[in-house]
This record gives structure tokens, sequence and C-alpha cells, in this order.
């Protein structure tokens, strides 16, 4: 029988309840038991694909396409949990699904109404990820106990207990503890109301998570169980984290989560391995070297905007015992700025994806400092096409080539929408997404970060490298190191000259773990710290 976990939040938003998920999905999955995590959006999108970044960070593809918060992006990075459309739902998607059957006839001429209508739609949004290979599903609701549009999910998540028994569900409330610097006392009174406001749901939380800048003690833990009508030992800490935010599961580790949640819901687990997190965490804590990447986008001042590219980066620094200080760079600002000054003591410049003509000219003239100076360059989606337009401008002599995103009448468009894509845009789909295959030249740097010729990436855009201008690219010196299996579409160039040019349509930072930096960023690592150390070439395991 699968088991549930739900974990709100209370007091205030941003308090990490993604990553404080995926940290109990970490610690349960490595004492043996096999995870489903999933998220619920109360937000009417239907999914977060046409948010801003500037509104909600990035936006997370899986492997089926889906568009996702980015929340999920810490479940895989945190768990082996697979990911599906199932693993993220928002109101939007649940409304449209029972609307949908009303105009479809399914209720009978019955009144459709929020209770049972929509709780009911949730319900199964939750259960459907149970199943005989799954241990536990944990499920994260968005938003704040006290919202106006979480209380369909709260009244839903109340309900599953009466569905399929209390004691397989464990509540699992986030909520915050601050610290009044002029009483120089933390304040336990938020949570004790936040806990009501739950309560007068109808749910009594099992754990209470407190985040709080200091120790919690003894004393405010107690105060906070008996207000709470909570044991006291499911009082738990998660205190502010010097480092990264890899260290959470360990903390959690410390405080007896694993075994609390193990107990309450009468789990049969094994000894908890974090062995690997351990080693990532020392990793944090003691580098070797300090590596200069700067990253030249148009949403820099988001942190959240380009977040599984910063992760990764890290990640690929941690292979190398190294730390990544990116250096955000708007690229706006190199349209009209000096490339050697914005650039200047930089290892590594890396452009990610993106959108629209903003800052477009500022993005080529980075790509043409990083081929023109040796310095490692490494183009993410519209990373990649930004290279072919400066390659074709530059080297080639087209001048004036561009991707029709950018200049519809161009006379040398060497992005543009494809055939096919077009068809797919017609039909309503907006975008090429998820997983495809990619073969890899032999010979290609690509190949030899990956180990394999044959690859499977993430893909999320409209536009595409010009087939008609692939003579022009080969004849003079760029390699087009990944295509797809029918050899149709580009998915990868490479500078062979180059100590690192190396370029793709997809999006790798979506697969790259703390313990497992993915073999693209890795090797992208190595060639920015081989530069540092003034030598050729370095190379370092991916996994820890
Ligand atoms: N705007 C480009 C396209 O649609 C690149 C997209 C991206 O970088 N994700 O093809």
């Amino acid at each position: 029988m699968t088991k549930h976990i739900f974990v709100t939040g209370g007091v205030v938003s941003s308090l990490g309840k993604g990553l404080t998920s995926a940290s109990i999905g970490t610690i349960l999955e490595r004492r043996g038991l096999k995870v489903r995590m999933q998220k619920l959006d109360p937000y009417i999108n239907v999914d977060p694909g046409t948010m801003s970044p500037f509104q909600h960070g990035e936006v997370y593809v899986l492997d089926d396409g889906s568009e996702t918060d980015l929340d999920l992006g810490h479940y895989e990075r945190f768990t082996n949990s697979p990911l599906t459309k199932d693993s993220n739902y928002t109101t939007g998607r649940i409304y449209q699904t029972v609307i949908n059957n009303e105009r479809d006839g399914k209720y009978l001429g019955g009144t459709v109404q929020v209770v049972p209508h929509i709780t009911d739609e949730i319900k199964s949004s939750v259960l459907r990820l149970a199943g005989p290979d799954v241990d536990l599903v944990i499920t994260e609701l968005g938003g704040t106990v006290g919202d106006i549009e979480s209380l369909p999910f709260l009244e839903a998540i109340r309900q599953i207990p009466l569905d399929i028994g209390r004691q397989n569900c464990l509540f699992i409330h986030l909520t915050l503890v601050p610290y009044l610097k002029a009483a120089r006392e933390l304040k336990t009174k938020p949570t004790q109301h936040s806990v009501q406001q739950l309560r007068q749901i109808g749910i009594q939380p099992d754990i209470l998570i407190i985040r709080c800048e200091r120790e919690l003690g003894r004393e405010n833990a107690e105060k906070i169980a008996l207000f709470c009508n909570l044991e006291k030992r499911a009082v738990v800490e998660e205190v502010d984290k010097e480092f990264s935010i890899y260290e959470v599961p360990l903390g959690f580790v410390q405080t007896g989560l694993d075994q609390l949640v193990v107990e309450k819901l009468g789990l049969q687990a094994g000894p908890c391995d974090m062995k690997d997190w351990e080693e990532v965490i020392r990793r944090v804590k003691n580098p070797k070297h300090d590596i200069s990447i700067a990253v030249v986008g148009k949403y820099i001042e988001h942190r959240d905007a380009y977040k599984s590219i910063y992760e990764a980066l890290d990640h690929a620094g941690l292979a190398y015992s190294s730390r990544i200080n990116v250096k955000r760079i708007e690229a706006e600002e190199l349209e009209q700025g000096d490339p050697n000054t914005l650039l200047a003591g930089v290892d590594g410049i890396l452009v990610p994806g993106g959108f629209g003509k903003r800052g477009i000219e500022g993005k080529i003239r980075a790509v043409q400092h990083a081929r023109t100076n040796n310095i490692p360059y490494f183009g993410i989606c519209l990373g990649m096409q930004v290279a072919v337009i400066e390659y074709a401008r530059n080297v080639i002599g087209l001048t004036g080539a561009n991707s029709t995103e950018f200049a519809a009448d161009t006379l040398h468009p060497v992005i543009c929408i494809l055939e096919e894509q077009r068809e797919i845009t017609e039909k309503g789909g907006t975008m090429r997404r998820g997983a495809h295959p990619c073969l890899l030249e032999a010979d290609s740097k690509a190949a030899e970060a990956y180990g394999t010729d044959q690859i499977s990436e993430r893909h999320r855009h409209r536009y595409e490298f010009n087939d008609a201008y692939r003579q022009q690219f080969l004849a003079a010196g760029m390699s087009l190191a990944g295509t797809s299996p029918d050899k149709k579409l580009v998915e990868m160039i490479e500078l062979p000259g180059h100590p690192w040019f190396v370029a793709a349509q997809f999006h790798p930072e979506f697969k790259s773990k703390p313990n497992k930096a993915h073999p693209l960023f890795a090797s992208f690592i190595g060639a920015a710290l081989a530069r540092l150390k003034g030598r050729s070439t370095l190379t370092a395991g991916h996994g820890i």
C-alpha cells in the first residue's frame, strides 16, 4: 500500500518548501524506499510554460515535454523519483479537466461544484501516483495556508485520509519562527496561528518543520508542541544553512526526521546511507580552486530564472572540488560595453536559453569574444543559435545573418523554423519539447564527455539550425557534432580548433545532479579549470 506525505507551508512564502520536500524525499529514498514527488500549484495558469521568468523563475522541462514548476528541478536533483505530467498540477489544469468533463456531459446534468467535483479531481491527481512499486508519494502544496486559492487543495488533502486511512497519511507543515532583534527573541506565535488555521480546515499536522535563522532550542520546541497539539519530537528545526542547499537532507538526518517519518507511517525501511551527500558537502566546504564563469543572459537579476544552469555549474565544480563564481552579465550591457572589460578574467563563458530579441547582439559579442580569445564557450539552446549566427557573420562572411526569430526578413536565416516545426506550431502546440535522441560524432568533445555517441536530452524551442547552410558551416570548419538520428536536425556544434567551444540545441542543465554532474557541464568546467591553470587538458570523474 502506497503511503502519502503532504507538505504544506505557513506564515510566509519563500520558505523553501520545494527544497524541504525534495530533502524529505532524499532521506527516505536513502532508506531504501521508492518515492514519487509531486507539486500542486494553486495558481490559475494551466502550467508555468507561459509565465515570465521574471515572475516565476525558470520553466523546468521534463522528459515527456511537460513544462513545470522549478521545484520539480529540486525533486530531480535530490531524488530519483521519475517525473511526468502527473507530477505537477495547477488549479487551472484541474478546472480545465472538470470543465471539459462537464461539456462532455459526464456529470449527467448534476450541478458541478468545488466540493466534490474539483476536490475529487485533485484527489485523483494525487492518488494517481500511487502504485505497487511506490512506497511513498510526497505531495507539496504550493502557496501558504490561509490563501484563498489554496482552499480546495487543502480540503482535498483533508479528505484523502478518509478514503485511504489516516495511518497511511502524514501531514508535514513548514513554518517560520522569526527572530526579533529588538526583543532578542525567537517568536513562535505566527507558527501557532498557522497551525490553528490548518486545524480549522480539519488538518492536524503530524510534524512541524520550523525554519529559523538560529537554533530553536528545546524550550521553544516544547512550547510549539504544546500549543500546536504535537508530540515534542515532532517539532523539527531547519536552521538556515551556511554553505549549500545540499546540506538540508543531512541536517534532517541529524534531527532524526527520517526515523520519525518511518515510524509514524509504519514503513519498512533500511539504514540511511548518505555517504555521497556527505562527500558533496565536504567538497562544497573545501574548494581547491575558484573558477569564474560568465553567464550572459537577459534575466540576470532574477536568481531563479537560470536556476538549473547555476546548479549544474555548481555540480560540475564539485566534480573538480572547485567553487564556481558566476559572473552574471546582462546581455544588453555587452551591446555597448567593451567585452574585454566586462568579460575580463573569466575562465569560461556560458550563454543560456532565452526568447526574444532583447540582448541578442550582446550575446553574439560574448560568443565572438570567447571564440577569438580561446575562452571555453558553452552555448545552450539560444546559446547555440547565437554561436551559429556569430560564425555565419564573422567567419563565413554572411553579412546580417540572423535567426528569423529576431529578423524575419534576414538575407541569411541561419536559424529558422523548419517545415516540420511549422506544422507543430500550427497545430496549437508551441514548441519542440521534451526528450529527443541525438547521435554524436565519434571524435567530438561531446562524445568524449558523455562516453557514448548516443544520448537523449530535453528540448524546449521553436527555431532550428537551417539545413540549407550546412555545407557552408562544414566548409568553414565548424563541426556539426550532434544530429537527430535521421540526421535532419543539427543538435550540437563544436569548433575543433578551439580549446572548448561546444553548444547544444537542448538543455543539458535539467539532468545534472550534485553527486553526478552532467557530462557536458563537467567537461566545460574541466576546460575552464585547465585555462585557469594554464594547462591544456584536465579530466575528472563526473560522479561522487
Ligand atoms: N528562442 C529560441 C527558440 O525558440 C531558443 C529557445 C531556448 O533557448 N529555449 O528556438
